[in-house]
Order: structure tokens, then sequence, then C-alpha cells
């Protein structure tokens, strides 16, 4: 079995503070959230330790991670919303006359952000220990139980016998609940996860609902799902 589903190694990322920036994946200026980064070391899912790894931004609206200057201006969380707008960012930060504010709905920006979802929902980017480590779990407390009550002495009836017999359904039941555990757990949290994170950007910045399903169709998959889901909240512009 995976030993990830024992013991994980995360990068957490916190949100610290604002800062207005190049993004280079939506070739504009966004806003950047600078996040602190922390190794979180589980087992079992209970952190037993965590190790800062330093700052990084990335752009709220591509939510891809980037590197910034540690010189660089930045604003505490709650002084700025996506809301108030780019140039209120910038009046804050001080930089309204050096930095250019861009126009809304570029084809560039919208396209970064939907293969970012895309990027973050595929099979391979998602955790999916909560799925694998539940289903092994599940699969075991069915399995051992069954197996002993299931067993049929053959002769000579030996311990050793009834043992290996538990012992191997057991963990036949393990490999089984951990396999449908994760089908089940990717195929939920990929809908859920891409609908949140388009969700977000819908719902922080005003954009062409028109752009936006257009340019989900090339995307397919779970991102077009989620446009479509989401049509209804997309601000018209
Ligand atoms: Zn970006």
């Amino acid at each position: 079995m995976d030993v990830s589903v024992l013991v994980s190694w995360k990068t957490k990322f916190t949100p610290v503070s604002w800062t207005l920036d190049y993004c280079p994946f939506c070739d504009q200026n966004e806003a950047i959230r600078i996040e602190q980064a922390t190794e979180v070391v589980a087992v079992w899912g209970i952190p037993v330790s965590k190790t800062d790894e330093g700052k990084f931004g990335r752009c709220d609206f591509c939510e891809r991670q980037m590197n910034v200057p540690q010189e660089m201006k930045n604003v505490d969380l709650e002084r700025w919303n996506p809301k108030d707008g780019l140039s209120t960012l910038a009046k804050i930060l001080g930089v309204e006359e050096s930095v250019e504010i861009p126009e809304r709905n570029t084809e560039n920006s919208v396209n970064s952000m939907l293969a970012a979802v895309k990027h973050e929902t595929s099979i391979n980017t998602i955790d999916l220990t909560f799925g694998l480590s539940t289903g092994a779990i599940l699969g075991g407390l069915i399995a051992f139980p069954l197996a002993a009550l299931l067993y049929v002495p053959e002769f000579p009836d030996t311990d050793e016998g009834k043992f290996n017999f538990v012992f191997s359904v057991g963990l036949i039941g393990i490999a089984v609940g951990a396999i449908l555990g994760g089908v089940w757990h990717a195929i939920l949290k990929r809908g859920k996860l891409a609908k949140a994170k388009i969700g977000g950007v819908l719902n922080r910045y005003p954009l062409d609902s028109e752009l936006v399903l257009k340019l989900s169709e090339k995307f397919g998959g779970v991102v077009q799902k989620s446009v479509l889901e989401l049509r209804n909240t997309i601000r018209r512009k």
C-alpha cells in the first residue's frame, strides 16, 4: 500500500498580505496574495512537524504560484478585497502612478485561470489521502470480521489455518477498500474543487460570462461542467 496513506508531506500556504505585480501566466498585472509556506508532516492526518519554507506569491486571479521579491510593497489581507478593484489596491500600496492597471476579461487571463483549474483538478495533482485511507480502514473493518465469521474449518482444524485465512481476506479487503475509496474521492473531489475554484474567481472578479463559457469548451471535463453549472451566477457585464 502507498506509504502516503500513512505519512503525508504537504506544503500548506497561508495568505498573509496583498501586493500588485505582473503575473506571467495571465500576462498582465494582477493582485498577488503573498502566502506563508509551511511544510507539514502528518501521520494518519495528524500533524507531527511544521517547517517554515518562506514566502511565495500567488496570482489571485489564476491561482498560480510565483516568486515575489522580498522587498515588494504589500498590505495586510484585511485592507483590501478583490471586489474593491485593482486600482484601489494600487492606491493603498501607493503605486497607482507606476503600475499599469489591466482591463479585465482578457482571453489570456481567463485561459490561464481555467488551465490552472484543469491542472489542479487532474487525478495526478489532487490529494486522495482521505479517500484511500478511509476506504482502507472501512475495507479492513468489514473484511476481517466477515472473514472470521465465514471461515469454514478444514481438516485438520488449526488456529494457524484460521489466522492465515482471516489475514489474507482482511488484506484484500483493505486493498479493495483503498481503491474504491480513492476512486470515490477522486470523482467527488474533482468536480467540487473545480466548481469551488472557478466559483471563487467569478465571485471575486466581474467577468464576461460568454467569454468564460466559450473558453471553457476547449478544456472540457470538470472545467467545462463547472462553468456550465455556475453560468447563472456569472455577473453579466
Ligand atoms: Zn495570473
